[in-house]
């Protein structure tokens, strides 16, 4: 199997469909290449492009804030998108460009192997779910696909648009960040730590 770097190195260099056009680069992911948790956002923004690394903007701020209250940092999870480059003027991505660079995100799963895959807004939600979803409706709760705990939340973006931590919105997110650190508390331990008691 190919490894996370070689991976990334082919993304780089992409044109598989009409958003290389506009990009500054590839925005691949960031983290740890071994993280229990993932998240999954929507497409690079204008700040994302220009860096290169997802979640840097605003968005990323409270992305940050939302882990830090519940012990993690950016370098304990892997980041990334539904589409990797950045679409004109941040509109949503179109279905023939997610289904484009469906490939490279299934291929970030299986590699990362994460435990837990937090979905942030409705097309990573619809992505993973694999099938239309509110995301009010289906927020904070655990599914289970292909072996791994699924749990949406709102993306953050929504949650600033909507007034940040004065927004209604701000309680859900909280306590879906809650219900992901519980989750993470119930995964079983690693298999060395597990030997290493006798
Ligand atoms: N919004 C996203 O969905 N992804 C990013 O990387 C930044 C903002």
């Amino acid at each position: 199997m190919r490894t996370l770097e070689d991976a990334a190195r082919e993304a780089s260099a992409c044109t598989l469909c009409r958003l290389a056009n506009g990009r500054t680069q590839v925005v691949y992911g960031v983290g740890n290449p071994h993280a229990d948790l993932m998240f999954i956002g929507e497409g690079p923004g204008f700040h994302e492009d220009k860096q290169g690394e997802p979640f840097v903007g605003a968005a990323g701020q409270l992305l940050n804030t939302m882990l830090s209250e519940i012990g993690l940092r950016r370098e304990d999870v892997y980041i990334n998108n539904v589409v990797m480059c950045r679409p004109p003027g941040n509109r949503d991505p179109y279905p023939d460009e997610i289904d484009a660079c469906s490939p490279y995100l299934r291929e970030r799963i299986e590699l990362i192997d994460p435990r837990v895959i937090v979905t942030l807004g409705n097309f990573a939600t619809r992505f993973v779910l694999g099938r239309p979803a509110s995301i009010s409706r289906v927020r904070g709760q655990r599914f289970a696909i292909d072996g791994r705990t699924v749990i949406p939340t709102f993306h953050p973006a929504a949650i600033l648009h909507g007034g940040g931590e004065a927004s209604r919105q701000m309680a859900s997110l909280r306590a879906d960040f809650q219900e992901i650190r519980a989750a993470l508390a119930e995964l079983p331990e690693p298999v060395e730590e597990q030997l290493g008691l006798f």
